[in-house]
């Protein structure tokens, strides 16, 4: 198999150890590769492209979560609204509002991250921090009604760096935001999760407070696309 299975007990110790979650990322990977690691225990995956989780989700045991952490289109919603367990890169008020619709039409409460633009690069999607803040004021008082949706938490990816003072800028800048709205609640709303950290930089972002990693290329190794 081409899983690495010493690294994965390692990152899985490190993760359990920190209290946070450990998603593998499977993005390009093939099914098989996906079942080892299943069958080594792991239960969260994440995948980046609609038609390749549709595709894979189906091959794979019904207690698969599967998140989805890729850039996530308004008009792919539907096609993942019935199973998906995480949706971790919500950037807009629309895709919001499309994903509580094709919740309800699935009969279900779709579990969501708000996605924060932290890093330096131009390309990263996602809210700024006083967008994010506005954005959750406006659920918490009720002005914008999500019945089918949870927002439970906050995502972000760091500069694609090894700078190791810029990511742990981005990573404080994160935690800072993420308790400052933290105090807010409301019963679609708690914020809970921080999901940061991938394989470049999860230990760093465990020690500055994510609850939940994505790696990917450390476990399946690299991808070549
Ligand atoms: C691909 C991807 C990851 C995993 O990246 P690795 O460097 O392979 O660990 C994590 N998060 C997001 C959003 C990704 O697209």
């Amino acid at each position: 198999m081409s899983v690495n299975e010493q690294n994965y007990k390692t990152i899985f110790e490190k993760t359990k150890a920190a209290g946070a979650c450990l998603v593998a990322v499977s993005k390009i990977k093939p099914v098989s590769d996906i079942k080892a690691l299943y069958d080594l225990g792991q239960r969260d995956f994440g995948e980046n492209y609609v038609q390749e989780l549709v595709e894979k989700q189906p091959q794979l045991p019904a207690d698969v979560r599967w998140h989805f952490i890729g850039h996530l289109q308004s008009n792919k919603v539907k096609y993942i609204a019935s199973f998906v367990h995480l949706v971790h890169g919500v950037d807009s008020e629309k895709l919001l509002l499309e994903i509580d619709k094709q919740a309800r039409k699935n009969n279900r409460v779709i579990d969501c991250l708000l996605q924060v633009h932290v890093a330096q690069e131009e390309t990263k999607f996602g809210f700024d921090g006083a967008e994010v803040t506005a954005l959750i004021d406006r659920i918490v008082s009720g002005s914008l009604a999500l019945p089918n949706i949870r927002v439970k938490g906050l995502m972000a990816m760091a500069s694609f760096t090894e700078d190791v003072e810029t990511l742990k800028q981005e990573f404080t800048a994160m935690k800072t935001l993420f308790e400052k709205n933290a105090t807010h609640e409301a019963p679609n709303l708690k914020l809970e999760i921080l999901s940061m950290g991938m394989s470049g930089d999860y230990e760093l972002a465990l020690e500055y407070g994510s609850t939940m990693i994505r790696v990917g290329s450390l476990l399946f190794g690299a991808r070549g696309y």
